[in-house]
Protein backbone atom coordinates (compact mmCIF):
# COMPACT_ATOMS: atom_id res chain seq x y z
CA UNK A 1 0.00 0.00 0.00
CA UNK A 2 1.14 3.50 -1.33
CA UNK A 3 2.55 5.74 1.99
CA UNK A 4 0.05 8.66 2.78
CA UNK A 5 1.95 12.18 2.46
CA UNK A 6 1.15 12.39 6.80
CA UNK A 7 3.01 8.72 6.81
CA UNK A 8 5.98 10.02 4.74
CA UNK A 9 6.13 12.87 6.55
CA UNK A 10 6.26 11.52 9.70
CA UNK A 11 8.88 9.06 8.14
CA UNK A 12 11.15 12.11 6.90
CA UNK A 13 10.68 11.28 3.51
CA UNK A 14 8.61 14.37 3.52
CA UNK A 15 9.84 18.17 4.83
CA UNK A 16 7.42 20.31 6.95
CA UNK A 17 7.40 23.19 8.87
CA UNK A 18 7.13 21.84 12.86
CA UNK A 19 5.11 23.80 14.99
CA UNK A 20 4.56 21.69 17.99
CA UNK A 21 5.86 17.83 18.07
CA UNK A 22 6.06 15.70 21.25
CA UNK A 23 6.14 11.77 21.55
CA UNK A 24 2.37 10.96 19.65
CA UNK A 25 1.12 14.05 18.29
CA UNK A 26 3.04 16.81 15.70
CA UNK A 27 1.58 20.15 14.60
CA UNK A 28 2.64 21.32 11.20
CA UNK A 29 1.26 24.37 8.98
CA UNK A 30 -0.59 23.15 5.82
CA UNK A 31 1.34 23.42 2.43
CA UNK A 32 -1.92 24.76 0.81
CA UNK A 33 -3.27 27.42 3.28
CA UNK A 34 -7.21 27.99 2.75
CA UNK A 35 -6.02 30.71 5.40
CA UNK A 36 -2.77 31.78 6.60
CA UNK A 37 -1.71 30.28 9.47
CA UNK A 38 -3.25 27.21 8.59
CA UNK A 39 -2.15 24.46 10.80
CA UNK A 40 -2.83 20.76 10.56
CA UNK A 41 -2.33 18.46 13.94
CA UNK A 42 -1.32 14.77 13.24
CA UNK A 43 -0.48 11.41 15.21
CA UNK A 44 2.57 9.86 14.42
CA UNK A 45 1.31 6.74 14.24
CA UNK A 46 -0.86 5.64 10.86
CA UNK A 47 -4.57 6.13 12.23
CA UNK A 48 -7.06 6.92 9.85
CA UNK A 49 -11.01 7.32 12.13
CA UNK A 50 -11.20 9.74 14.78
CA UNK A 51 -12.58 6.05 16.57
CA UNK A 52 -9.14 4.70 16.41
CA UNK A 53 -7.25 7.28 18.35
CA UNK A 54 -6.74 5.69 22.40
CA UNK A 55 -8.86 8.40 24.46
CA UNK A 56 -5.21 8.95 26.36
CA UNK A 57 -4.05 10.49 23.01
CA UNK A 58 -7.34 12.06 22.38
CA UNK A 59 -7.55 13.88 25.44
CA UNK A 60 -3.64 15.32 24.63
CA UNK A 61 -5.23 16.31 21.40
CA UNK A 62 -7.69 18.47 22.70
CA UNK A 63 -5.24 20.62 24.47
CA UNK A 64 -3.60 20.88 21.77
CA UNK A 65 -6.29 22.14 19.84
CA UNK A 66 -6.91 24.69 22.41
CA UNK A 67 -3.05 25.60 22.23
CA UNK A 68 -3.14 26.13 18.64
CA UNK A 69 -6.62 28.51 18.86
CA UNK A 70 -4.68 30.74 21.70
CA UNK A 71 -1.45 30.69 19.53
CA UNK A 72 -3.99 32.32 16.25
CA UNK A 73 -5.71 34.60 18.31
CA UNK A 74 -2.54 35.53 20.32
CA UNK A 75 0.31 35.57 17.72
CA UNK A 76 -1.31 35.47 14.49
CA UNK A 77 -3.93 38.01 16.20
CA UNK A 78 -6.81 36.29 13.89
CA UNK A 79 -10.40 37.40 14.90
CA UNK A 80 -11.54 33.23 14.93
CA UNK A 81 -10.33 29.80 14.04
CA UNK A 82 -12.30 26.98 12.49
CA UNK A 83 -11.33 24.16 13.93
CA UNK A 84 -12.22 20.63 11.30
CA UNK A 85 -11.56 17.04 11.58
CA UNK A 86 -13.17 15.18 8.72
CA UNK A 87 -13.79 11.33 9.11
CA UNK A 88 -14.87 8.25 6.71
CA UNK A 89 -15.80 9.03 3.22
CA UNK A 90 -15.69 13.02 4.47
CA UNK A 91 -11.94 12.15 4.44
CA UNK A 92 -9.26 13.35 2.05
CA UNK A 93 -6.39 12.01 2.73
CA UNK A 94 -6.32 8.81 5.08
CA UNK A 95 -4.82 9.69 7.63
CA UNK A 96 -6.18 11.23 10.93
CA UNK A 97 -5.60 14.99 10.65
CA UNK A 98 -7.17 17.95 12.24
CA UNK A 99 -7.60 21.56 10.49
CA UNK A 100 -6.94 24.36 12.54
CA UNK A 101 -7.72 27.25 10.64
CA UNK A 102 -7.28 30.64 11.61
CA UNK A 103 -9.71 33.49 9.91
CA UNK A 104 -9.40 37.51 9.60
CA UNK A 105 -12.01 40.30 9.44
CA UNK A 106 -9.57 41.67 7.25
CA UNK A 107 -7.10 40.62 4.90
CA UNK A 108 -3.98 39.10 6.26
CA UNK A 109 -0.95 39.11 3.86
CA UNK A 110 1.91 37.31 6.03
CA UNK A 111 3.59 34.02 3.71
CA UNK A 112 3.56 30.54 5.09
CA UNK A 113 7.26 31.48 5.70
CA UNK A 114 6.44 34.48 8.16
CA UNK A 115 4.06 32.86 10.10
CA UNK A 116 6.16 29.72 10.56
CA UNK A 117 8.56 32.21 12.34
CA UNK A 118 5.78 34.41 13.72
CA UNK A 119 4.55 30.81 15.40
CA UNK A 120 7.83 29.36 16.17
CA UNK A 121 9.32 32.29 17.48
CA UNK A 122 6.46 32.48 20.44
CA UNK A 123 7.25 29.26 22.23
CA UNK A 124 6.52 29.19 25.64
ZN1 LIG B 1 -0.57 7.54 7.53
Amino acid sequence: MEKDIFCKINDGEMSSNIIYEDDKLKVIMDKFPVSPGHMLIIPKCHITDALDMDDETFARLNGIIKKMIKKCYEVLKADGVEVVQNNGICQEIKHYHVHIIPKYKEKNNLTNEEIYVKLTNNEE
